[in-house]
C-alpha cells in the first residue's frame, strides 16, 4: 500500500491521507474519488508516500483513481500551491477552482474525439464566384479551407450553411482527436511598425524562452494591439501557444476576429458566459496544444497548455483581474508568477498603468516599453472642463455642453455621454418629509428603474415594486433624486427629439450578444448619441465619435478610498481615448463643480503619466500600497457585536507582531450588505515576509476559535476594495 496525500475541495487548510494498493498506478495531479464522512468527494493527489510510518489501519482507502494522467500538470500545481500560500486560501479550493466544472464533477478527462469538417476535392475546387450572393457561405468555405479547426466551434456559422456543404459533398465530417495545431502562414499582412512599436516587439520576441516582465505603456490609440500581434507572430509560426488575458468587458467578437483573421491558426476564448461543455472543450484544446491562441478573462490563467510561450495581459490596470470573492487572487500577479515558473515573457499593456506596475518599473522589476504617440498620428483628444456652478442645467447638461453636442451632431458625428450610474435615479425621495427609498438589507439606497417599474438594490439584488406612497408619512409626493443612465437617455430624447439614441449599461445589455450588437452598430455610425456606464470606457473603437461628455465625476473627487484618484484618472483617460479615433481630433467635456481640483488639473494639463508620478510620490509619503503591503480581514454577521468581538480578538492576536500597523476594527464602507454587518481590520506592513508570517499564524489560530464558527470571515491579501 502507499499513502496518498489528497487535497479536497473543502474550506479546510489541510491535506487528507488515504491508502491506495500499490498495484494501482497514480501520480500527483490526478483526481481520486475518496470517502469523506458519509460523503464521497473528488480530490487531487498532492503527494505519494510510502505507508511505512503510518498507522495504516486508521486510514481509509481511495475508492477510485479517476485519471491515468494528471489533470493538473506540475507547473500548474506549483503555481496553485504558491497561490494558496500567498493568499492563505485552502489549497483544495484553489486547486478545484482551476478545473472546469465537468472535471470537478468527475467527467473523464481523456482527449475526446471531435467531429471536424474538411473540404472534399470538389469542395476545394469551388471558387469565390459561386458564393456571390451568399457571403456567409463564402466565409465558411474560406474558413474550411484555411482553418478547419475553427469552423465548428466559432459559432458564427449556421447549421444550414454547414449542411449545404455536407449535402452537396463539398465537405466531409471526420472524427479527429485533439492534438497540436499545425502552424499556418499569416493570412493578413502586418502593419509596418513605428520605431517605438518596433522596439517593443523586438524586446519581447528577444526574450522568448526566458522570464521577463514588460509594461507596454502606450497612450490610447498607440497601437498596442499591433505590438501584441507581432509579438505573437514568431510564437505561432513555430507552433507555440499564447495566452492573452483581457478584462471582463474587453472580450468582444471584434477582439477575437482581429486575432483569428491575422494568423489563420485556431484561436479559443474563455469567459464567464460559456456552458460547462464549452469550457471543458476549450480546456482540452489548450491542454492538447490544439489551440494556438487563447483569449480569456481572469480565470483563463489556470488553463493547462502544452507549450505556452508568451503571456499577454491587456488593460493590466483593470480591476476585473482581481477576483473579489472566495479565492481572492490577482490574475496579473499570478500571471507574472506563472511566467516566471515557465520561463517565458509576460507582456502587460495599458494606456493607464496601475500604480503598482509603475512602481515595479521604478524598482527595475518590469521593463518599460513606452508608446508615447498615437499610431495613426492623430492628436490625443483635448479635455475641457465645464464649470457647473450656477449653470442652468437641462438633462443634467450645462448650456455649453448642450451646444457642443448640437454642433457635433450637425457635423454628422456621434457623441458619447458617459455616466457611471445605471437605472433612472439613485433613489426616490418624499417631497413632504424627506423619506428615502433605503434598502432594508444594505446601507444603501434602492435605485429607481423606470422602464421595469422597480426599485432595485444594486448591492444585494433586492427588487421591490415602486411605492405609490411615502413609507414615512404616506404622502404621494414622491420624486427622484439624482440621475442615472436611463433618465439621461430619456431626457436627451426630449432635448434632441429627432436624434437616435442608444444606451449601454448592464440593464440594456443583459441579453446574450446584445452588447456586441450594440457595439457593432455604434461602429457603423448608427445611433447619434450613445449613453453608457464604464462599459463604454474600455478598449472599443468608435471611429465616428469626436466628442465625449463625462456627465458627473464630482462624487469620485472626494471619495474616502485611497485608490479613488487613480481610478478616476484612469477613467478620464480611457474615456478620452474613445473619441477622436476617426477623421477628426477628439474633445472631451468634463462637467464638474470643482474645475480647480488639483487632480483634474493635473490629468488634463499634463496627462496620466504626470498624474501617476505625483500619485506615486504621495503614496510613498503617506505609506500606502504599493510602498507598503496591505491585507485585510473582513467579518460578516447578522449580529454586529460578533463581528466586532471577532476582530477585537484578532487585533490582540496580531499584537504579537510589532512590525504590523493595524487599522480598525472599523466598519466597511458599506456597513450592511444583504442583511449582514461587515467590519474589517486592515494590516499594513513594510516587510512582506513578516506580514505573511502574521497572516499564516492568524489563519491557523482563528480556525479553532468557537467564535469563528458563528460568523463568516475572509482574508483579502493585496485588496483592491477596502
Ligand atoms: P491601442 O490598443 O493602443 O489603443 P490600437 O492597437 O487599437 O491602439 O491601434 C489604434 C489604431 O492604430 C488602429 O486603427 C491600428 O490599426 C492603428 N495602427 C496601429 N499600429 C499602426 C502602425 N504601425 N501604423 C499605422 N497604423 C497603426
Ligand atoms: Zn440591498
Ligand atoms: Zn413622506
Amino acid at each position: 500500500m502507499i499513502v496518498l496525500r489528497v487535497a479536497l475541495p473543502l474550506p479546510l487548510r489541510q491535506h487528507f491521507d488515504y491508502l491506495l494498493p500499490e498495484s494501482e498506478p497514480v501520480s500527483p495531479g490526478c483526481r481520486v474519488l475518496v470517502p469523506f464522512g458519509n460523503r464521497e468527494l473528488i480530490g487531487i493527489v498532492w503527494q505519494l508516500q510510502p505507508a511505512d510510518h503510518y498507522p495504516a489501519e486508521q486510514l481509509k482507502t481511495v475508492l477510485k483513481v479517476l485519471d491515468s494522467a494528471p489533470v493538473l500538470a506540475a507547473d500548474l500545481r506549483q503555481l496553485l500551491s504558491f497561490a494558496a500560500d500567498y493568499y492563505h486560501h485552502p489549497l483544495g479550493e484553489v486547486l478545484t477552482s482551476a478545473l472546469p466544472a465537468l472535471l470537478r464533477e468527475g467527467k473523464n478527462a481523456d482527449p475526446i474525439r471531435t467531429v471536424r469538417y474538411q473540404l472534399t476535392e470538389a469542395g476545394r475546387a469551388l471558387d469565390e464566384q459561386q458564393f456571390k450572393r451568399a457571403p456567409k457561405r463564402l466565409a465558411l468555405w474560406q474558413l474550411l479551407k484555411t482553418a478547419p479547426e475553427q469552423a465548428q466551434l466559432s459559432g458564427q456559422f449556421s447549421r444550414t450553411d454547414l449542411n449545404y456543404f455536407l449535402e452537396l459533398q463539398y465537405a466531409d465530417a471526420v472524427a479527429l482527436p485533439y492534438g497540436p495545431y499545425t502552424p499556418q502562414p499569416e493570412t493578413q499582412k502586418a502593419l509596418p511598425l513605428n520605431p517605438a512599436q518596433a522596439l517593443a516587439v523586438s524586446r519581447v520576441t528577444q526574450s522568448l524562452g526566458q522570464f521577463a516582465s514588460f509594461l507596454l505603456d502606450g497612450v490610447t490609440g498607440s497601437g498596442k494591439t499591433e505590438v501584441y500581434l507581432q509579438s505573437i507572430s514568431p510564437v505561432v509560426a513555430a507552433g507555440g501557444q499564447v495566452l492573452v488575458l483581457v478584462p471582463e468587458i474587453g472580450l468582444t467578437p471584434q477582439t477575437l476576429a482581429r486575432f483569428e483573421q491575422r494568423f489563420g491558426v485556431p484561436v479559443g476564448v474563455w469567459h464567464s458566459n460559456m456552458t460547462d461543455l464549452e469550457r471543458f472543450t476549450v480546456w482540452q484544446r489548450c491542454q492538447t496544444g490544439d489551440l494556438a491562441i487563447l483569449i480569456g478573462t481572469r480565470s483563463a490563467l489556470f488553463l493547462p497548455f502544452l507549450t505556452l510561450q508568451l503571456l499577454i495581459l491587456d488593460e493590466e490596470h483593470d480591476a476585473s483581474f482581481k477576483q473579489q470573492d472566495g479565492f481572492r487572487y490577482h490574475a496579473r500577479d499570478l500571471a507574472i508568477k506563472r511566467a516566471a515558473l515557465l520561463k517565458l515573457p509576460v507582456l502587460m499593456g495599458s494606456a493607464t498603468p496601475s500604480l503598482e506596475s509603475l512602481a515595479n518599473v521604478q524598482a527595475g522589476r518590469f521593463f518599460p516599453l513606452p508608446l508615447p504617440e498615437r499610431a495613426t498620428g492623430q492628436a490625443v483628444p483635448k479635455v475641457e472642463l465645464v464649470d457647473l456652478k450656477q449653470q442652468v442645467m437641462q438633462a443634467g447638461l450645462a448650456g455649453l455642453t448642450r451646444q457642443r453636442i448640437q454642433q457635433s451632431l450637425d457635423k454628422g458625428r456621434q457623441v458619447l455621454l458617459f455616466l457611471n450610474r445605471r437605472g433612472f435615479a439613485p433613489a426616490l425621495i418624499c417631497h413632504e418629509c424627506g423619506w428615502l427609498t433605503e434598502c432594508q438589507r444594505c446601507s444603501a439606497f434602492m435605485t429607481y428603474h423606470k422602464q421595469s417599474r422597480q426599485l432595485v438594490c444594486h448591492h444585494c439584488g433586492t427588487i421591490k415594486a415602486v411605492p405609490r406612497q411615502c413609507g414615512g408619512c404616506g404622502s404621494t409626493q414622491l420624486s427622484t433624486v439624482g440621475q442615472g443612465t436611463e433618465q439621461l437617455e430619456e431626457q436627451l430624447q426630449l432635448l434632441f427629439p429627432n436624434v437616435t439614441i442608444t444606451r449601454l449599461d448592464r440593464d440594456s445589455t443583459r441579453r446574450k450578444g446584445s452588447l456586441d450588437q450594440a457595439l457593432q452598430q455604434i461602429q457603423q455610425g448608427e445611433p447619434q448619441l450613445i449613453v453608457g456606464t464604464q462599459m463604454l470606457a474600455k478598449g472599443h473603437h468608435f471611429p465616428n465619435v469626436a466628442l465625449a461628455v463625462i456627465v458627473d465625476v464630482d462624487g469620485a473627487l472626494y471619495s474616502s478610498d485611497f485608490r479613488a484618484p487613480e481610478q478616476l484618472a484612469q477613467l478620464l483617460t480611457q474615456v478620452a481615448g474613445r473619441s477622436g479615433r476617426g477623421v477628426e481630433a477628439g474633445t472631451v467635456l468634463l462637467q464638474t463643480h470643482y474645475p480647480g481640483h488639483a487632480l483634474l488639473q493635473d490629468v488634463i494639463q499634463n496627462g496620466y503619466a504626470s498624474f501617476a508620478r505625483s500619485a506615486l510620490l504621495e503614496r510613498q509619503y503617506t505609506q500606502l500600497p504599493p510602498y507598503i503591503h496591505l491585507a485585510l480581514f473582513r467579518a460578516e454577521s447578522l449580529q454586529l457585536e460578533l463581528c466586532q468581538q471577532w476582530l477585537q480578538q484578532l487585533t490582540q492576536l496580531l499584537g504579537a507582531f510589532p512590525a504590523l500597523q493595524l487599522l480598525g476594527p472599523l466598519a466597511c464602507p458599506m456597513e450592511r450588505k444583504a442583511g449582514k454587518y461587515r467590519w474589517q481590520l486592515q494590516l499594513f506592513c513594510k516587510d512582506r515576509k513578516v506580514l505573511h508570517q502574521a497572516l499564516a499564524q492568524a489563519v491557523a489560530t482563528v480556525k479553532d476559535w468557537p467564535l469563528s464558527r458563528k460568523l463568516k470571515w475572509q482574508l483579502d491579501v493585496d485588496p483592491l476594495d477596502l
